[in-house]
């Protein structure tokens, strides 16, 4: 599994690998907006196609960030490809995202954790402190209705 950071705002997209200490989020080199932190299975849409971005940033932005939505019989669904049909999952599977946050949340504070048992350095620092700055959002995000 591999994970990307999106800037909404210049549709960039910025591979993180696999490796959690080269995890970060933070703002976009080009334009400093706070860039959101998505699932692998996230497929950027082409910079000039501005539906499909349309679409994608509403989904992100409501939480939604490509992990796996499944439904009542527990198969992947897929997710939707217009603004109406993202409104309608939104809807849907607003309880299911709260679950997800928490498994993040628990993700999250289990790599902060485990950088804590490493050896004291700079970069373990910055990283621990950009988990904590993501535990703290999603903390955040869980309260919006
Ligand atoms: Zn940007």
């Amino acid at each position: 599994m591999g994970f990307k950071n999106v800037c909404l705002s210049c549709k960039r997209v910025e591979s993180l690998g696999t490796d959690p200490s080269q995890f970060r989020t933070g703002h976009c080199p080009q334009c400093s907006a706070q860039m959101f932190f998505v699932n692998h299975k996230f497929r950027p849409p082409k910079a000039t196609d501005e539906k499909s971005w349309a679409v994608a940033a509403y989904l992100i932005s409501h939480g939604f960030s490509y992990y796996t939505i499944r439904d009542e019989q527990g198969l992947a669904v897929a997710y939707p490809t217009t603004l109406a049909d993202a409104e309608k999952f939104v809807a849907k599977y607003a309880a299911q995202r709260s679950q997800q946050i928490a498994r993040r949340k628990h993700d999250l504070e289990k790599q902060i954790a485990d950088l804590r048992q490493r050896t004291q350095n700079d970069s373990r620092d910055r990283l621990i402190c950009d988990l904590n700055e993501q535990l703290l959002r999603l903390t955040q995000s869980a309260t919006v209705p």
